[in-house]
């Protein structure tokens, strides 16, 4: 199956490339992937909601042309409506069915009671916390005994302790076959919930996405995240995406590190949690060379969280990362030796060296009488290379990294880069 977007000047933006998937009875599928690399696509290509360009999607035997009535779906923002009450939200789902106000009524409250929201059904949505407005969403989704759920990263909004009483709450559910469904399909970005949850984890390579493995998940459950069998799971699919990513980013030019072109998509992270990885790994007991998963812990950080600042310490050639590990460089050392304003002078060095978009902003406001320059000069120039949202997280990426090493300034209000401060 491929997928594909017109982008505004017309060109193909490439999002899904040769995927090939099924979902078996008594399954629950996980897609894993970055950010960026389809999983929303593919979950709305399945659900009925969009076509692809070439390729088809089957459900029990027919083509899908339109949502079909046994696919529901679960989304991570819960996407309620704020002027009805729960009960009102979970008869909606149950709308298109036409069934009788009676069979609606008892349907909602059954689904309502199972999910654990008993209690609720007169409250809004604005009245209960993040973990009860999801369960809402699993409510309206369950209420229709859907064969299929489909759900979006739907605890990835949540706190942690809220997301693993759901997660689990849900698993018990499935397990004890009270859920009144036949498949499951769970996107994700995150290693371990993926591994707790799923049966199967077909993992997603991006630009375009394509699936790169899959990953049979055979421990009993309850799953325990401490469990060695567990551990090393996580850490094989760690692996198997950071070694995807460092080969997959630089393309086939196996000289060049990820990360320098202007076509290159920039995570979002905080110059925080750079300086604050690098002296980790400089400081004891790694000494300069560390397991990701297990700075991560001791970081208190998700292994997914992790990733952009590796990514962009890597970028800017202050590590190296190959398979799990993580090692400093020199100039890596140098910095998280250094005082402040040492640090400063090296980080702009490493960022107009190594990220062209950085230069090159930092080139057009020196060449410019007023040193001035607005947003939209550059976002219609990434819009050339990648998809608007790549380009304004690239931009608001880049404006974070340039303010941190002082190489350029932005002004939020006037939406203009310039060279004030620096
Ligand atoms: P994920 O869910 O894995 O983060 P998405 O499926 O949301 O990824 O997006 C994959 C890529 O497709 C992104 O580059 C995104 O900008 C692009 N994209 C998604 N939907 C559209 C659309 N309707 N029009 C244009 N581009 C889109
Ligand atoms: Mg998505």
């Amino acid at each position: 199956m491929r997928k594909s977007f017109r982008k505004p000047d017309g060109d193909e933006l490439l999002v899904l490339d040769g995927v090939d998937l099924s979902l078996r009875e008594g399954e629950i599928v996980g897609l894993l992937g970055r950010s960026g690399s389809g999983k929303s696509t593919l979950l709305r290509l399945i659900a009925g909601l969009s076509v692809p360009v070439a390729g088809s999607i089957r459900y029990l035997g027919q083509p899908v042309t339109g949502p079909p009535p046994g696919i529901a779906m679960v989304f991570q923002s819960f996407a309620l409506f704020p002027w009805l009450t729960v009960l009102q939200n979970v008869q909606l789902g149950l709308e298109a069915l036409a069934l009788p106000p009676g069979e609606i009524r008892r349907r909602a409250l059954g689904a309502i009671d199972l999910i654990g929201l008993d209690g609720f059904e007169s409250a809004y949505p604005r009245e209960l916390s993040g973990g009860m407005r999801q369960r809402v969403g699993f409510a309206r989704a369950l209420v229709v005994h859907p064969n299929i759920l489909l759900m979006d990263e739907p605890f990835s909004a949540l706190d942690v302790l809220t997301a693993e009483t759901l997660r689990t709450d849900f698993l018990d559910l499935w397990s004890e076959g009270q859920l009144p469904l036949k498949g499951v399909i769970l996107v994700s970005h995150n290693i371990e919930e993926a591994v707790l949850m799923c049966d199967r984890i077909l993992v997603l390579g991006s630009n375009p996405g394509r699936i790169l493995n899959e990953i049979k998940i055979e421990l009993p459950h309850p799953r325990a995240r401490l469990d060695p069998h567990f551990r090393d799971l996580v850490e094989s699919i760690y692996v198997e995406m950071t070694s995807q990513r460092s080969t997959g980013l630089a393309g086939k030019r196996s000289d060049r590190l990820p990360g320098s072109g202007l076509g290159t998509i920039l995570p979002l992270v905080s110059s925080n949690l750079l300086a604050g990885l690098l002296e980790a790994i400089a400081g004891s007991p790694y000494n300069g060379n560390a397991d990701l998963p297990v700075i991560a812990a001791s970081l208190q950080m998700e292994i997914d969280e992790l990733f952009p600042v590796a990514e962009t310490l890597q970028m800017l050639r202050f590590v190296d990362v190959a398979g799990g590990d993580i090692r400093i460089t020199t100039e890596g050392r140098q910095f998280s030796d250094a005082a402040t304003d040492e640090r400063k002078r090296l980080f702009a060095q490493h960022l107009l060296t190594h990220v062209a978009l950085s230069a090159h902003i930092r080139r057009v406001l020196d060449e410019r009488p007023s040193h001035r320059a607005p947003w939209s000069r550059f976002s219609d120039e990434l819009e050339d290379h990648m998809s608007p949202d790549a380009a304004e997280q690239t931009l608001r990426a880049i404006v974070d990294l340039g303010r941190y090493a002082e190489v350029f300034a932005y002004d939020d209000q006037a939406h203009a880069f310039s060279l004030d401060n620096p």
